[in-house]
């Protein structure tokens, strides 16, 4: 389950038990990515990764790597996918579980054919989103969309709102909107340094 979870939500969390159920896997591993080389400032990797492992803690068939983060440099998803490789073997069947809006865009990743070769990719859909006809034909076989209604919520919608000081109850589990508070993560002003 690759993603810059930035920060991680529920949606994120349905998406991946119900991936987990839906083709039968046997855990789904959350990699947060390490420098996301297509996009402009992220919050901190070492920040992304611990709320991701608040949120997916209580699930034992959840867990997180820090390959991406650990790695260094600019993350290229076939680096990742091949070290998985190595690590579970050749007879291990790997999907890879991302947003379809970042599937669609697979052709512009590094080494694209790679990518698609050594893993099945499970894309869940926004409800107003979806791959073109043209995605659909070149993908075939490679891709499965999976529907989540709850992916209406979105990382960029809990930034806007916790910029704004407007709430995210609900939006995410409890353990991460603590973290966010504590951190001051998302807030336009710096955090004060010496406590208060
Ligand atoms: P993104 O552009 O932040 O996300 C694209 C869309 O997909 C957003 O709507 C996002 O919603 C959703 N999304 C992202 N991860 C998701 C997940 N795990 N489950 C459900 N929806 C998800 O994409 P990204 O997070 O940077 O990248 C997604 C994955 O693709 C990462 O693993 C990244 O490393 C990989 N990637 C690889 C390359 C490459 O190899 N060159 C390039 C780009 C991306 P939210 O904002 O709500 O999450």
């Amino acid at each position: 389950m690759g993603g810059t979870f930035d920060p991680i939500h529920n949606g994120h969390l349905v998406c991946a038990e119900e991936a987990r159920l839906q083709f039968g896997l046997d855990e789904v591993v959350f990699v947060p990515t390490g420098q996301p080389w297509q996009k402009a400032a992220v919050s901190e990797a070492e920040d992304r990764y611990l709320i991701t492992v608040l949120a997916t803690a209580s699930n034992h068939h959840f867990s997180v790597s820090r390959i991406d983060i650990d790695r260094g440099g600019p993350t290229y998803t076939v680096d990742t996918l091949r070290a998985f490789r190595a690590f579970y073997g050749e007879r291990a069947e790997l999907f890879f579980i991302t947003g379809t809006d970042a599937v669609a865009e697979i052709l512009t990743w590094k080494d694209p054919e790679a990518v698609l070769e050594e893993a099945l990719f499970i894309a869940a859909n926004r409800p107003s989103y979806s791959l073109s006809d043209d995605h659909q034909r070149l993908f075939r076989d490679r891709v499965s969309v999976m529907e989540i209604p709850a992916l209406a919520i979105s990382s960029t919608d809990i930034r806007k709102r916790v910029s704004e000081g407007r709430t995210i109850r609900y939006l995410l589990p409890r353990e991460v909107r603590e973290f966010i508070t504590e951190r001051r993560l998302y807030r336009s002003e710096p955090a004060a340094l010496g406590g208060g």
